[in-house]
């Protein structure tokens, strides 16, 4: 990998695409650039491929999605896989091992169907090249704690008091906005680079930023205090 090129997806402010592309570059000691302005990929530029990735059915893989009616809600999911099509054109005839490694930064929620389980889950980071990083995944995607839930259960069955239930448990997971959203995603964006240099993404110690955290509790550990484990720093270091 040569260089790496960071693509604004955003609709707001969000990322910082050229901060994350120094970022990425000094660590990998790699050239960086960015691409700004994500007005392409939002509902209403690009909208009709974008519209196409869209996931009606969170239940079935994508290729038994039927389309139809919309599924409603705030939050509609893209298909990761799907986007990647979309991101590789935006990307060019550059994306290769070899060559740079483009990095897309949506505020998109976007998942990828697990056979496992039979569903689709958020995913923060769709590793490839290119790649796609998502801030509303990584708000929706690890999981709250086992209180949280509970609370916003029990005060929407009983007419409870949803927002202060939030509130109460603010600090406790990534919301829209954080303030600890761009180390969160310096974190995802590492792993989708070693998963370009290694072929693999994620490491097993629970307090390296390539660690795949499925808990907001996680998520936050590291973001708290951003490090590699010592292999990884020394892999890191090595491919630099
Ligand atoms: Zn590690």
């Amino acid at each position: 990998m040569r260089e790496i090129v960071v693509h604004d997806w955003q609709a707001g402010a969000g990322v910082d695409v050229a901060r994350l592309a120094a970022f990425l570059g000094g660590t990998l000691g790699v050239a960086h650039s960015s691409v700004p302005g994500g007005a392409a990929v939002r509902p209403g530029g690009r909208g009709r491929a974008l519209e196409a990735c869209r996931v009606h059915d969170t239940r079935r893989p994508f290729w038994q999605q039927r389309g139809g009616a919309r599924r409603g809600g705030a939050l509609e999911l893209y298909d990761g896989h799907e986007l990647l099509a979309i991101a590789l054109g935006a990307a060019g005839p550059g994306a290769s091992p070899r060559g740079a490694l483009h990095i897309m930064v949506t505020d998109l929620l976007v998942g990828t169907y697990d056979e496992g389980d039979a569903r689709y889950h958020a995913r923060p980071v769709v590793a490839s090249n290119p790649s796609i990083l998502s801030t509303a995944s990584a708000v929706w995607g690890p999981a709250r704690s086992v209180r949280y839930y509970a609370e916003i259960a029990e005060a929407r069955a009983g007419g409870g008091d949803v927002a202060a239930v939030e509130d109460a448990h603010a600090g406790e997971h990534l919301r829209e906005g954080d303030a600890r959203m761009r180390a969160a995603i310096e974190g995802y964006a590492l792993q989708a680079a070693m998963y370009a240099l290694t072929g693999e993404a994620f490491c097993a110690d629970s307090q390296c930023r390539l660690h795949d955290a499925h808990r907001q509790e996680g998520v936050l550990s590291v973001v708290a205090s951003p490090a590699l484990c010592a292999p990884h720093a020394a892999a890191i270091g090595g491919l630099t």
